[in-house]
This record gives structure tokens, sequence and C-alpha cells, in this order.
């Protein structure tokens, strides 16, 4: 989840603040991978391209946080949250969370949708369960 700025995560974030999910995609060995890189995490290749994903997908895994740790005062209001590891459809795994509040019957498997939120000037790639 946490992508710094940089110019190799320059797309991926001003994707994020006009609303599109956007990862990079290998043509050499044609993976989609995140988080972004100068190389493919599959095979070394360095012939990467932008696509934009559904930004659709199932939660691969969860867990909910009930603490708010290293003097984040921010996050002391959001707790409990659901921090989740998303199987988005075109393949790559994405560490995130759901919107609000956490909910007991959020369970594996679930289908989200990327739902972008604004936190503290950025625009953040958290998902929405949608059944
Ligand atoms: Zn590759």
């Amino acid at each position: 989840m946490n992508v710094p700025h940089s110019s190799t995560t320059a797309v991926f974030w001003d994707a994020c603040k006009a609303g599109q999910l956007k990862l990079q995609h290998c043509q050499d060995c044609d993976k989609p991978f995140y988080y972004p890189r100068t190389a493919c995490p599959s095979c070394g290749g360095t012939r990467l391209e932008w696509r934009q994903m559904k930004g659709t997908g199932t939660i691969y895994s969860f867990s909910h946080v009930h603490l708010a740790l290293g003097g984040y005062k921010s996050w002391e209001a959001e707790v409990p949250f659901t921090l989740v590891q998303i199987q988005l459809d075109e393949g790559p795994r994405m560490l995130s969370r759901l919107v609000g509040k956490a909910e007991e019957s959020v369970k594996i498997g679930d289908r989200v949708t990327v739902a972008f939120t604004e936190r503290e000037g950025e625009t953040l790639p958290y998902f929405r369960r949608t059944g």
C-alpha cells in the first residue's frame, strides 16, 4: 500500500488522482505487476508499459486493525479498519484497505472494487466490497 512518490511511481499516483488504477505490464513476459518498479519481478525485463486495470477483484486475505500505532494521531479516529490483500482480476495482488470501519462480516473471497479515497492530500486506492 505504501507506494512512495518517485519518477517510477508518478504514473501510478497521477492515475489515482484521475480515478484510474494503472499498473505496470511487462512486455517481455506479458504479466502485470504491483508495486511499481523499474524491472519486472517475474523475468527482470525492463520493457514495461502502464495499463489501466478494471479495479475489481476479490479479498485474498484481511486483518482488522484495532490500534493506531506509530503516533499517527489522525489514524486514531479510523480504527478499527480492515487491511486487505486484494487479488485483482488481472492477476496482481495489492495491499490496501477497505473504506469505512471494520465489519465482522468481511470474508476471504468477497468481491471488491477500487474506491479512491482522499486522505491527507493523497488519492489512495482503497477498496469497497460489492457483494
Ligand atoms: Zn516480465
